[in-house]
C-alpha cells in the first residue's frame, strides 16, 4: 500500500502513515535505522492513547505555541524521524513563530545532515542551521553535543521532537525553555521538559502551528498567563492515566 491509498478513516491511519514515512526516510538516507526502532516504540504508545490528541496534549500544544511566540530566539530542532514525518509542517511552524530550523542528529553523519537540510529546503525551508556545528552542549559526548553557535546554542526556547533523554536533560540544564514532543509520558525527555507534548508528531506539529496562528495577535500578558498556568507534572499524569485507563 502506498501512503495515498490509506483511507483517512482507517482506524490505524496515523500509524500507517507514520510507518510509511519513516520507511521512506530510511530509504532516502534521512532517517537512521535506529529511527525505525524509535518509531516502533512511539507507535505502541500511540496505540494505547487511541491515536488521538488527548485534551492535556492539546493544552500542552497551546503552551508550547505561547512559549515560542514569547521567545527572543526560538529554535526547532530537527532529527531524522521528524524530517521524514513532518517536513512541510516543521517549515510552517517555524514560519508561524519566527523560529530557526536546526538539524540536530543523535547519529550524526555529514551525509545525513546534508540530506535532511536539502529535504527541508525541498519543503520550503530557507536558511537551515546545524551544518556549522561551531558550538557544543556541555556534558555530552562529542558528536551528540554539536550545535550551531547562532542556533540552538543561542536559543532561549527550543522545541525538540523525539529527543533522547541525555540530550533533553543537557539542554534543560542550560536553562533553556524546552518543549518536547514524545508519545511516552515516562521517557526521560518528557520528564525533563518544561512543556511535554505527549502526542504523535504527525498531529502535534500542525496543532502547535494552529495554536500559534490563533495566538498571533495575543498580547504578552495573555501569552505569559498561558505559559504560567501550564503544569508539566499534571500533563504527564493525565497522559499516563489515558494510557492506563484506555
Ligand atoms: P529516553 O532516553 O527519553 O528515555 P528513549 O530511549 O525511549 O527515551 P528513543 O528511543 O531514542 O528514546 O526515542 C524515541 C522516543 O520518541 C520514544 O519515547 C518514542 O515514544 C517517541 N516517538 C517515536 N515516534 C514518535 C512519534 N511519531 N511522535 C511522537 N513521539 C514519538
Amino acid at each position: 500500500m502506498v501512503e495515498a491509498e490509506i483511507p483517512a478513516d482507517h482506524p490505524r491511519h496515523d500509524s500507517l502513515v507514520t510507518r510509511h514515512r519513516v520507511e521512506a526516510g530510511v530509504e532516502k538516507g534521512i532517517t537512521s535505522r535506529q529511527g525505525l526502532i524509535a518509531q516502533g516504540r512511539g507507535e505502541a504508545f500511540d496505540y494505547l492513547l487511541g491515536e488521538r490528541t488527548i485534551p492535556s496534549a492539546d493544552a500542552a500544544a497551546r503552551a508550547a505555541a505561547a512559549h515560542l511566540l514569547l521567545a527572543d530566539h526560538p529554535v526547532v530542532s530537527v532529527n531524522g524521524n521528524a524530517a521524514a514525518l513532518v517536513p512541510a509542517e516543521l517549515v510552517a511552524l517555524a514560519d508561524a513563530v519566527g523560529a530557526d530550523l536546526e538539524v540536530n542528529l543523535f547519529n550524526r553523519t555529514e551525509e545525513r545532515m546534508r540530506a535532511i537540510a536539502e529535504h527541508l529546503r525541498d519543503h520550503g525551508a530557507t536558511g537551515v542551521k546545524g551544518l556549522a556545528a561551531d558550538a557544543r552542549i556541555p556534558n555530552l559526548a562529542h558528536e551528540r553535543a554539536k550545535v550551531d553557535a547562532d542556533g540552538i546554542a543561542d536559543a532561549d526556547v527550543v522545541l525538540v521532537p523525539l529527543e533522547d533523554g541525555d540530550r533533553a536533560a543537557a539542554l534543560s540544564d542550560l536553562g533553556k525553555v524546552e518543549i518536547v514532543i514524545d508519545l511516552n509520558p515516562m521517557s526521560r525527555s518528557a520528564r525533563v521538559a518544561d512543556v511535554p507534548v505527549v502526542d504523535n508528531i504527525l498531529r502535534a506539529i500542525p496543532n502547535i502551528t494552529t495554536h500559534a496562528r490563533e495566538l498571533a495577535d495575543a498580547d504578552r500578558p495573555t501569552l505569559e498567563r498561558i505559559v504560567g498556568e501550564f503544569d508539566p507534572e499534571a500533563t504527564l499524569a493525565a497522559a499516563e492515566r489515558a494510557i492506563r485507563d484506555g
